[in-house]
């Protein structure tokens, strides 16, 4: 039996019907671009976050980077990142002309480490940017100890880990402004591209809401030179249909990763994922790591079994960051974490016989 890396149908399917109705309003009712839909999701998402606001934009990529400019920071900055992280992170810090400070992660959760950030911290730190990975959330309790003892603010990328929880706390909710994405296979995926910034700050969401829309509040009047980021109504129709089945596709993401965690414990050399204490992880991805990744990637391949890395080359070593000066080993823990790690198929609805496939698959692998 094949089994496909990620497949939408399970989820998509059953709704299509209320999907389809919601976009079909929309093109009936003629307005496209910051409607009563955006407003709706703006509020339900803000909700579902735990956080006061939420202002809806483009992509996830543009949350991050209009968080740092709303926040003031800028060329000079220093902005505390994770050195195991999805590019987007470091682009963000560089578009508003600020240096990222890559710290390396715990071993374990593949999480910024706590215990490293206060050894990054200069006279120029602005900021700390926690990304919880693969869908665990960051010690948020430590980061916001660290961020108020040295007086930096924190803009979570909470792209992979919406509705996970730091001590009961939920992520989108710790930070000065927090940006997520939409991607469509993200956890809550649109239909395109889209994003979202959520914040308990009045003014910062404000700040947002015109740096999105030509620094604009008033059409026609622009108070500063600011961006075109708008979430669109046909995108914003879809995440609110989509947010209500969220819980529940959660539910199945980590009912599947127990399935995993069974089936894989000892087997060869595999190391399934580790969630740190007080942590939620909500599985946008199922990682695990094996000094046999390739071998072991190509055997399941072979096999008709979809396999990703997440990722493959840490961003200190892109060509993108050639000028920032970091050599092959000088993030090890990010370097092993690329040569070892492998992302296994993951998706809501997926059944405990494609998971025993891909589980059978990898123990035939290491016999
Ligand atoms: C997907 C992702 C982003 C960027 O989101 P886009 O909507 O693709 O721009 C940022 N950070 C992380 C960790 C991501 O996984």
């Amino acid at each position: 039996m094949a089994v496909p890396f990620l497949s939408f149908a399970p989820q998509h399917n059953p709704i299509r019907d209320e999907v389809l109705a919601a976009l079909a309003r929309v093109y009936d009712s003629q307005w496209f671009v910051l409607g009563e839909n955006v407003r709706a999701f703006e509020a339900a998402y803000s909700t579902f976050s735990g956080a006061r606001y939420c202002i809806g934009v483009a992509n996830g990529l543009d949350a991050l980077h209009l968080s740092l400019l709303a926040l003031g920071v800028g060329p000079g900055d220093e902005v505390i990142v994770p050195s195991n992280t999805y590019i987007a992170t470091w682009l963000a810090v560089s578009y508003v002309g600020a240096t990222v400070v890559p710290v390396e992660p715990d071993p374990a959760s593949y999480n910024l480490d706590p215990r490293r950030i206060e050894a990054a911290i200069t006279e120029r730190t602005r900021a700390i940017m926690p990304v919880h990975l693969y869908g665990q959330a960051c010690e948020m309790r430590p980061i916001m100890e660290i961020a108020r003892r040295h007086n930096l603010l924190v803009i979570e990328d909470n792209a992979q880990a919406q509705g996970a929880t730091s001590h009961g706390g939920l992520t989108g909710s710790f930070g000065h402004a927090n940006g997520t994405s939409f991607y469509p296979g993200k956890n809550l995926g649109a239909l395109g591209d889209a994003g979202a910034i959520t914040t308990n700050d009045e003014e910062i969401a404000r700040k947002i809401q015109t740096l999105r829309n030509y620094g604009s509040q008033r059409k026609y009047y622009n108070e500063v030179i600011g961006y075109n980021s708008r979430l669109d109504e046909m995108q914003a129709a879809a995440l609110s249909v989509k947010l209500q089945y969220l819980p529940e596709w959660t539910r199945q993401r980590q009912q599947i990763a127990r399935w995993y965690n069974e089936k894989l414990q000892g087997v060869g050399d595999i190391q399934i994922p580790v969630v740190a204490e007080g942590s939620t992880h909500v599985y946008h991805l199922y990682v695990v790591r094996t000094a046999h990744r390739d071998a072991l990637q190509q055997h399941l391949g072979k096999a008709g079994i979809g396999t990703l890395i997440h990722y493959p080359v840490p961003p200190h070593l892109q060509q993108a960051y050639a000028t920032s000066g970091y050599l092959v080993g000088s993030f090890p823990i990010a370097e092993e974490l690329a040569n070892t790690c492998l992302s296994l198929p993951m998706w809501p609805g997926m059944t405990p016989e494609q998971v025993t496939t891909v589980a059978d698959e990898i123990g035939a692998y290491f016999n």
